[in-house]
Formats: C-alpha cells, structure tokens, sequence
C-alpha cells in the first residue's frame, strides 16, 4: 500500500485517544497533524507547527472534527446472496423455526456462498468495503464461515485477501471455519474435520481463529480443541462467546487469554471479572441487538469493571446487514447508554486492540496516518446525526481515499 505524506490542517477538533492528553479522547482544538511515509510525524496546535513539515501536501479540513480512522474488529461481509425475505418473515412474526424449515437461516447464505465463483465474490463484496471506507473504516476484520468446507472457505480467504491487495483498506483474515455445524455431521465430527482437514489449508491464510461457542452451536470443549488447533498453526484465538445464553464462552476466552471475546450479551460480573484479567478485549455488536429487537449487551458495566470495549458492525446477511461504524457508534449511545466518547474510542482504539494492531486507533507519533475527516465540528454529531453521512473524507496512511 502507498505511503502517504500530507498536513492535515485546520481540523477543529481533533480526537487523538492521546492517554497523555486530558479525557478519554485526547481531544486538541484548532490542531494540525503532519504524516510522513504513511504515519503521524507530529500532533499538535496549528501556531506549534514546526517549520519541516509546513511544506508537506495540504488536506484542509476547514474546522471539522478529525478522528482516527475506525477499526472494524468483527465482519462476515464475504458472503454471497442476502436474506431479505428472512428479515421481512422475522418480522411479521414467524419464528426462527418456521424460517429455517423454509430454508433460511445461515445455511440459505452457506448454499449461496458455495455457489458463487471467486470473481463473484469479489464484485459482491467490493461494493461494501467501499462503502465502508467512505463512512471512515481504514482497518476492517474479515471472516470467512459461509463455505463449512475447505473448497469454498479457501475461496472466501481468498477473497478476503483480493480485497486487502485491490483497496486501500487494511484487512485481518479471520478462520472462522466452526460458525455452525453443516448438514451430515455433528459437533465433534465436523470439528474432527476442521481440525484434521480444512485448517491445514486454510491456516496460511489467516491471523486468527474464531468459533461461535453458543448454545445450540459449538460446546466450550469443542471451542477449546479448535483454538488450541489454530493456535498450533499460528492463529490468535478470538471467540463468539455468550451471544445467545451464558453458555461458558467468555469464561473459555479469559482461559485461553483470547485477544477477544464478541458479543457478550448475557454475561456475569464473574465473566467481567475473568475478560479483565486476561486482557481479553470484548467486542459489542449493538447492530445485532438492533436487527434482532433484542436487548443491548451491558456495555457501561464492561467499561466499569475496567475490561477493554471495542465496538464492531457484524456487517453479515442474517442478523446485522451493517456496514458503517458511524452508525454503531450512534446505536452505541442511543440504544447500549454508552457516553459519546466512549463509543468513539471503543470504535477506534478500541477495535484495533481487539485486533492486536497497536499502530492505530489512536492519533500520535508513529501511528497510521488512519483519519476521518468529519462533515461536522464535533464527534458528538457521529451519534446526534445518525442518519446523514457523517463522515466527508478518509485519509489512509496519509492519502485521502477517492470518493
Ligand atoms: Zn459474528
């Protein structure tokens, strides 16, 4: 990716996630930031600047508020047709049942995937990536987990990949191979298969394994005997854990020290306690509260007991069709109760520790030249205007994007 130089002036204000500045988001009225070969050389006020970087390119941001590019820590978005008509029968009132017995659910989008070429994956994934950077996402996790067999997840890392070369967006591959159990096994088989057949293949291609560990899905044991697999061929564990019932998953996280734990929507100050003290970042979905009409994870409680909080889209088919991290900031506040400046430093900081990248989130020397330029003087607008695009233009490792 090209390494970008710029002077990214005249921001009004400017959320840094700085811990040596004052609040959680570090925030510098009337700043400049300069960027060199792609990364922060100097934050600061504007009259400060020193005279080596005045001659840089300048991005005149005309008093808008600047944060760091956001980190999309969870996303299913390779995957091949969508499930409108499954929305729609949610919701006029039939149950998950009646849905799966008519062929929706997970499956119809694995039956949809597994028909779909690589190029075909491509050109229906493209157009959401790019519609995510336009709303200021710079770093985006991908998963695969719509193939449940070694031909078709290869062709989703694939893709996955194809999207890191072609757009100027970084992408963290994920294995998320155990995301349900296919027709013709059950749990222990299929993670027998898995860990025998497709993470040998699959492994070269990813940085982390997940499973979603939940009833009805995979056990704690068959979670553990997953990750520890992945782990042995070099992925970092991170695990969809307690979306549906208390079903151990944070527990397994914290035991395992995961890098992060997802969804976390019935969870115990006990799960709280064991997340903190494994460093295992959780990462709240409230766009799946939203689609699903069900209650939002207890994120303020989270941020109390002091565990790490990174906010995701879950952009997937079924149950968060979501793509732009703005939007999940203003569900954070408005539905989840969270503060605007912790939803905003969860989204950005947050993201990138759940994903391990210590260069990003946050807007100091050294960091990725990662912005979005706001079309509004404050952060606060991410949540009070939810529905206007929020975000006017992108700066990645110091380039701006093209619209
Ligand atoms: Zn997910």
């Amino acid at each position: 990716m090209a390494e970008g130089n710029a002077l990214v002036s005249n921001i009004g204000q400017l959320v840094t996630n700085d811990p040596a500045r004052d609040g959680l988001l570090g925030v510098i009225t009337d700043a400049t930031v300069a960027v060199s070969d792609g990364h922060v050389v100097w934050v600061g006020s504007q009259e400060d600047l020193p005279g080596e970087w005045a001659f840089l390119p300048e991005i005149d941001c005309r008093g808008a508020a600047v944060v760091p590019g956001f980190v999309d820590a969870h996303t299913h978005l390779a995957f091949a047709g969508d499930r409108a008509d499954e929305f729609g029968r949610r919701l006029r009132g039939e149950s998950y049942e009646e849905i799966m017995a008519a062929g929706g659910g997970i499956q119809s989008t694995v039956s949809a995937t597994r028909a779909a070429s690589a190029s075909d994956l491509l050109a229906v994934t493209i157009p959401r990536v790019k519609r995510m950077m336009r709303a200021g996402t710079t770093t985006v996790e991908i998963k695969s987990g719509y193939g449940l067999n070694a031909e078709t997840e290869l062709r989703l890392l694939g893709t996955i990949a194809a999207i890191d070369d072609t757009l100027p967006i970084d992408v963290v591959p994920t294995f998320l191979g155990a995301h349900t159990v296919p027709p013709g096994f059950d749990g222990d088989a299929y993670i027998d298969h898995l860990v025998t057949e497709v993470l040998p293949l699959c492994s070269p291609h990813a940085a982390f394994c997940d499973v979603f560990c939940d009833e009805g899905v995979f056990t704690v044991d068959q979670a553990r005997r997953m990750l520890l697999a992945g782990r042995e061929h070099g992925l970092g564990a991170r695990l969809h854990a307690n979306q549906l019932a208390a079903s151990g998953g944070a527990q397994l996280a914290a035991e395992l020290g995961a890098i992060s734990a997802d969804h976390l929507d019935h969870i115990d100050d006990t799960d709280m306690v064991a997340l903190r003290e494994a460093g295992t970042v959780a990462v709240l979905l409230p766009g799946v509260s939203f689609s699903m009409q069900l209650p939002q994870a207890r994120g303020n409680e989270l941020w109390d007991a002091g565990v790490t909080v990174a906010l995701a889209t879950d952009c997937n088919p079924g149950t968060s069709n979501i793509e732009t991290m703005p939007f999940v900031i203003a569900l954070a506040c408005v539905e989840m109760g969270l503060s605007p400046e912790r939803a905003v430093w969860s989204a950005t900081r947050g993201g990138a520790l759940a994903l391990g990248l210590e260069d990003r989130g946050h807007i100091l020397p050294g960091a990725l030249g990662d912005f979005a330029v706001l079309a509004h003087p404050s952060y606060l607008h991410l949540a009070y205007r939810p529905d206007a695009p929020p975000v006017e233009r992108v700066i990645k490792r110091g380039d701006l994007i093209p619209g």
